[in-house]
Formats: C-alpha cells, structure tokens, sequence
C-alpha cells in the first residue's frame, strides 16, 4: 500500500471546544480528502457514538480523546502537557471516574476565571459561558467566545493573547492527573498514548528527551512531531528524539473549527504505516462507514 498521508489524527469536535458538530467535522474532512481522522476532544468519548453515525464510505474515523495532564518543571512547577489516546476502552472505571472529576474541576474553573473577568470590568455572565459550552466540559475557548460577543477582544485568538494565556492574571491552572498517570490510563484501558504537540507552548521545556525516555516503559508510544505549533527545527529535532526512542510519528492539525481560525483539518497528517500501527495497538477497532 503506498504510504498515503491522508490521515488527520488530532480534532476537536463541539463535544469540547471545537466548533464543528461531529457530523460537520465529517463533511470538512471528505472535503479535505482525508480517508481518517481521529476525533480527540479534551477530557471526553461523548461524541464517539454521534460521529459513528455520519460516517460515509471511504472514511473511518478513530475514536480518541486528549488528556489534560501535568508535569513538573525543574523547580516542581506543575506544568500542562496534552496527552492524545486511542482506540482505548471508553468504560474503563479509572478512565470515567477521571473524566467525571474532570467534568467538575473544569466547572469549577472555568467559573472561576470568568469570575476573575468579571472583576476586571468584563461584562460577561458565566451562564452565557455555560449556554456556549452547552453539554461540552467548559474550556477557555467558550469562554473567548463570551469575550467576543461583548466586543473585549475581535476573536478567540485575541481572547488567548490577551487574557486568558497561562500567565495571564485572569488565568486559573486546571488540577490535572500526572503525564506519567494518563499514559498508565490509557494503557490499562488498551489504548495507544501519544503526547500531543510536545514542543508547542510551556510543555517544550519539560518534556526533555530523558523525561520523553523515562515515559516509554510506561507505555508511551509516539510524538506528535508534524502540528502547527512546531517550526521545523522543532519538529527535526522530535523526529529523531522519536527515532532515538522508538516511538511512533504522528501528524495532525488539531482542528478546533472557528475556534482556531488559521488551523485547517489535514493540514499536517500522519502516514498510513503509522496508522495502521496504531489500530494495530488499539483495544478497539476504527469505526467505520454507518450502517
Ligand atoms: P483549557 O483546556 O480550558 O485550558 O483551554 C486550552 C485550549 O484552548 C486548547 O486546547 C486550545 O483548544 C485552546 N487554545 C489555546 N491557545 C489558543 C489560541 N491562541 N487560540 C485559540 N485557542 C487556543
Ligand atoms: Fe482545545
Ligand atoms: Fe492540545
Ligand atoms: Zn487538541
């Protein structure tokens, strides 16, 4: 089989802070040309069984989710790192129970930070920010678009520049399981591990190439090397770290729909070997076309 690259491994969905509906994520991937995606909204499977739905011939799609994570810096700070899985057991109790308390922490948080807007003069209303998370898990970006629609800033983008980035004094960490924690989740749970942009944002000066070592015992099976937030020295340098390692390379836009308005779904892709090394991996097979 030549080694295609029509696979885009990393999508958001409306399910977290995507903009898209499962159904739409489909029709902007057949227009992309892909023939796989892999739908990995933060901290959640429940759009697993709507996207299995809209599935047409020629496409599969392999149902994952990103990982909110935390790894400590060299001072202990505890610093987020995206931790992608797939084709694991969605049932699995240690994997729901997480994602219950994750479902809290980021309504807690997520109230907390629009409490802090709201101190700082920003006329929004976290029942609005709720009305636009709708059945998602409440992240920053719901809450830019709150931003938006009271006219603080122009779009998500600016929300992030200005207001609500990690350092920003509106900014609330959310309280999340350890890299290494997540890794052993989604490998008791079957699936395959693969940190998401690893050198994009804080995470790239913690994810070292002895941290990234120390992890493949663990079970960590691959670098998302090919992503929009790497240069290419970055992603030079994750290849032949993963080279070195012996994990697996991936590539992926992480598509979020309008909430990220430069990113395009199939933007940066994985090749075919890779995914079929994953499915290999997984506990669970692709779903493929609705019945
Ligand atoms: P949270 O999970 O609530 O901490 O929010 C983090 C999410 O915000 C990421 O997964 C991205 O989807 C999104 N994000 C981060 N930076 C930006 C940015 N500059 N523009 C738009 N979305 C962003
Ligand atoms: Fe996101
Ligand atoms: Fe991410
Ligand atoms: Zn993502």
């Amino acid at each position: 089989m030549a080694n295609t690259m029509t696979a885009d491994l990393h999508t958001h969905s409306n399910f977290s802070d995507g903009t898209d509906t499962p159904e739409k994520l489909i029709d902007a991937a057949v227009a992309a040309g892909l023939t796989t995606i892999a739908l990995t909204d933060h901290d959640t499977a429940n759009g697993w069984d709507e996207i299995a739905k809209h599935i047409p011939a020629g496409m599969r799609v392999l149902p994952g989710a990103e990982f909110s994570t935390k790894h400590p810096d060299e001072n202990g700070e505890l610093v987020s790192v995206h931790l992608l899985g797939y084709l694991f057991d969605r049932d699995n109790p240690a994997i729901v129970a997480e994602w219950k308390r994750m479902h809290d922490e980021r309504a807690q948080r997520g109230a907390r930070i629009v409490g802090k807007l709201i101190d700082g003069g920003f006329p929004i209303t976290l029942e609005r920010v709720e009305e636009i998370a709708g059945s998602a898990n409440i992240g920053r970006p719901h809450i830019g678009k709150a931003l938006v629609e009271v006219n603080a800033v122009k779009d998500v983008g600016e929300a992030f520049v200005d207001l609500l980035h990690d350092g920003s004094p509106y900014y609330v960490p959310l309280q999340s399981t350890s890299l290494a924690g997540g890794i052993k989740l989604i490998n008791d749970a079957g699936g395959v591990a693969v940190i998401a942009h690893p050198r994009a944002r804080e995470a790239a000066a913690v994810l070292t190439e002895d941290v990234l070592a120390s992890l493949v015992p663990l079970g960590l099976a691959g670098l998302e090397v090919n992503h929009y937030g790497h240069d290419a020295d970055a992603r030079a340098e994750l290849s032949d770290i993963a080279t070195r390692l012996g994990l697996l390379q991936t590539g992926s836009s992480d598509y979020h729909g309008t909430n990220k308005k430069d990113v395009h779904i199939g933007m940066n892709c994985t090749p075919d070997d890779v995914v079929e090394e994953i499915i290999a991996r997984g506990a669970i097979a692709p779903f493929g076309p609705a019945q």
